[in-house]
């Protein structure tokens, strides 16, 4: 009695029979036989196949069904070809696209498909699109002093100086086997920079002790902050003691620069006139309104 598997049929159906269930898609060279493990009817194919003409290096796009070796070619013209190929697996026959060369990375990033230059528009699908160049962002370097107070600040400044001071005056006493001249100047220097670390302590216990500051709360700035809230009427009169400051800035400078009063200064100072008496004007109008309205 002969036990028949019906999933594991004898031979392998043919294209037309087949439902082509799990078929390959990939990519392809002209010259396809070349790869590592080629099988044919005749066992391991030792001759190249070639298909078709060179159309300049261009990757092919293939579907191959490894179950009645059907293999499906889409040339980059658009033209469509159907081979049989021995049915089964054919490892390496067709190469997933790729933006480099995974087997040389090492090489750089070439645009290789099969070992074939890619179209651009392949290119484009393999590789992500380029991010959007954001606005230029330049990053504001913060020096990080640790938040010392000014007595101590002032202290670290004149003991650094200290240090150096006594470092400069080694080596000046020692250095060509006489004192240098400079010797005595720096070492009173350096003397008075440590007395004044020294006094800049004994003064801030005296003015701790004498006048004690209690911590300060966060002024408003801090802690309401954001973009002034202004009413128009406030708006115009800033606009307009702008023009004020400018005008009179303008004006004093225009009144001394050649020793002679030039004929521009009058029409200024009229229209600096003007514009503080609109100022004024807006905004007492803007009170005198609130009040009434209110
Ligand atoms: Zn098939």
């Amino acid at each position: 009695m002969t036990v028949v598997d019906a999933r594991a049929p004898a031979s392998p159906p043919t294209p037309e029979e087949c439902e082509h269930p799990a078929p390959v898609r990939g990519v392809m060279a002209h010259e396809f036989a070349t790869y590592q493990g080629a099988m044919g009817p005749e066992g391991k194919r030792r001759t190249v196949t070639h298909y078709g003409p060179v159309l300049g290096g261009l990757p092919i796009e293939a579907w191959h069904c490894e179950l009645c070796g059907l293999l499906r070619l889409t040339f980059p013209d658009g033209r469509v070809e159907e081979r049989r190929l021995f049915p089964g697996p054919q490892p390496g026959l067709l190469a997933v696209p790729s933006a480099y060369d995974p087997d040389a990375v090492g090489y750089g990033m070439q645009a290789r498909v099969s070992g074939l230059s890619a179209p651009a528009e392949l290119m484009a699908a393999l590789l992500p699109p380029p991010a959007p160049a954001g606005p230029n962002v330049i990053e504001r370097v913060a020096a990080a002093l640790p938040p010392l107070g000014a007595v101590t600040w002032a202290t670290v400044i004149l003991l650094a100086a200290t240090c150096i001071g006594l470092l400069l005056a080694g080596y000046l006493a020692v250095y060509d086997y006489q004192t240098s001249s400079v010797e005595g100047p720096l070492v009173i220097a350096v003397g008075c920079c440590f007395a004044a670390a020294v006094g800049v302590q004994i003064l801030s216990v005296v003015q701790r002790h004498y006048f004690p500051m209690p911590p300060l709360r966060p002024s408003v700035a801090v802690t309401m902050r954001e973009r002034p809230r202004l009413d128009p009427a406030t708006r115009i009169m800033v606009a307009l003691m702008g023009l004020v400051a400018t005008g009179l800035l303008l004006a004093g400078i225009l009144a001394v620069y050649t020793y002679s009063t030039p004929a521009a200064e009058h029409p200024l100072v009229i229209g600096i006139i003007v514009c503080f008496g609109a100022a004024m004007v807006v905004k007492i109008v803007d009170a005198t309104t609130r009040h009434f309205l209110r």
